[in-house]
């Protein structure tokens, strides 16, 4: 089977200036380097307004952090106010795009069909997917939550060709379970992860699907991160109110020590 390094990434969310940003990242990168840790692929997804100085930093430090936007537009350019291209975080070397975040499905409205769009419009300009998948509570107390969750990955991927889909990473964030504190069992979580790399090797083929890192997010800390990787279904973790703090989010992605 293909090796999926374990990808710890930190989604900041609406938190930090560009300022706070650069301290934060220092601060992760002299831990990091402490511990000389190679193992584990480790992402920060600051606001668009840091990236540019996160960029700064990675570059002048050559620092073994890859970094990426909180999502990105469906479009190329033009009248979209507000809105940032795939291009414009190209060039600001980002690697990864999340798409299809639970907050922005929840309070910007976005649907299957618009998480496909920004998928292709990221793999346009050569930027990773982190594809948010993952049920609210109704649908889990219904016992539906894998159903939901597939035909949210289903959607995403419509038309999306094997050679761009191979490269995704998928989070599968249960909703009740993002900044609740309420987190996932191990068994919860792999149940899923399972399921979604079952549907992959059914929408592209068995290959694919073993390769394809798919991650576990809502509410990991670093006493509960161990559990949930020991999943053979779980290659990582999107980490959001964790994330902001560098020993907490240090300690996650030395989940292994
Ligand atoms: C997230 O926003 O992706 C997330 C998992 O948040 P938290 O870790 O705070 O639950």
């Amino acid at each position: 089977t293909p090796s999926r390094k374990p990808i710890i990434a930190g989604n900041w969310k609406m938190n930090n200036t560009h300022f706070e940003a650069m301290a934060l990242v220092q601060k992760l990168a002299f831990a990091l380097k402490e511990a000389d840790y190679e193992a584990v692929e480790v992402v920060v997804l600051p606001p668009f307004t840091a990236l540019r100085s996160v960029q700064t930093l990675v570059d002048a430090d050559k620092l073994d952090i890859r970094y990426g936007a909180q999502d990105v537009s469906a479009h190329a350019s033009g009248a979209y106010t507000g809105e940032v291209s795939g291009a414009m975080l190209n060039k600001l070397g980002c690697t990864y795009a999340v798409i299809g975040h639970s907050e922005r499905r929840q309070y910007h409205r976005e649907d299957d069909a618009l998480v496909n769009a920004k998928i292709k419009a990221a793999y346009a300009n050569e930027l990773t997917p982190i594809l948010c998948v993952g049920e609210g509570l109704e649908v889990r107390k219904a016992g539906r939550h894998v159903e939901h969750t597939l035909a949210q990955v289903d959607g995403a991927l419509e038309k999306i060709p094997a050679d761009q889909a191979r490269s995704i990473v998928i989070a599968y964030e249960p909703v009740w379970a993002i900044g609740t504190g309420e987190v996932a069992t191990p068994a919860d979580a792999q149940e899923v992860c399972a399921a979604i790399r079952g549907r992959l090797a059914e929408l592209y083929d068995e290959e694919l699907a073993a390769g394809v890192r798919i991650q576990y997010g809502g509410s990991v800390k670093g006493d509960n991160i161990a559990g949930i990787m020991a999943q053979p279904d779980v290659d990582g973790a999107l980490v959001g109110g964790a994330s902001l703090d560098a020993g907490e989010f240090v300690k996650i992605c030395r989940y292994r020590d």
